[in-house]
């Protein structure tokens, strides 16, 4: 069996994780920030990106440059406190059931490459893969398409997994995560806790 593991609200707390980051960006309502030059553009959230969009809007010189970059690196090397407490248990079942364990996620390549960078879960995986916003594009999930292996998809975001199961057919099955994607779509699939996989 293959194990397609999403990151963000499946096995980090990104809500968490958010709020934390926010607190980095003192001063700025980066909740706000975050939808005006982000989301409501359907764009992924890019730590670079916003440095530049603060640089140009409030003049963020040098030195809160460096400031910033210490905060974050501090915020990301304790990365692993932001995992859902059930996640490494949960990715350590199916390892010892023999298992291959996938991590895919979709986002900004750097950003999520970074965040990955400082989980200690990362040695626990096969694969992982940082995937194009466009989901018919993923040349993983075309590949994995053509094997005969069952595969289960752990993800929190309902349209995400739709457009996998779409690529991967019947063998592929979801265990939809509860969070703020989980509804994004119609849909039947049961909404779950993480905790409900054992
Ligand atoms: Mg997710």
């Amino acid at each position: 069996m293959k194990v397609i593991f999403d990151l963000d609200y499946t096995l980090l707390d990104t809500t968490k994780f958010k709020k934390k980051l926010a607190e980095i960006f003192y001063g700025r309502n980066f909740q706000a920030d975050y939808k005006k030059y982000f989301k409501n553009k359907g764009l992924n959230f890019s730590y670079s990106q916003y440095l530049k969009i603060l640089k140009r809007e409030s003049g963020v010189d040098s030195q809160m440059d460096k400031k910033l970059a210490l905060k974050l690196k501090s915020l990301m090397n304790g990365l692993n406190d932001y995992l859902f407490p059930e996640a490494e248990k949960i990715i350590k079942y199916f390892k010892n059931a023999g298992a291959e364990l996938i991590l895919v996620t979709f986002g900004d390549k750097t950003w999520q490459r970074q965040k990955v960078k400082n989980l200690s879960i990362r040695k626990y995986f096969n694969r992982i893969s940082f995937e194009p916003e466009n989901k018919s594009l993923s040349r993983l999930l075309k590949s994995l398409k053509n094997g005969r292996e069952e595969i289960l998809i752990i993800n929190d975001n309902a349209e995400e997994a739709k457009a996998m199961i779409k690529i991967l057919g019947k063998k592929a099955k979801v265990f939809l995560l509860d969070g703020p994607y989980a509804r994004n779509i119609k849909h039947n699939w049961p909404i779950n806790k993480l905790g409900e996989l054992l």
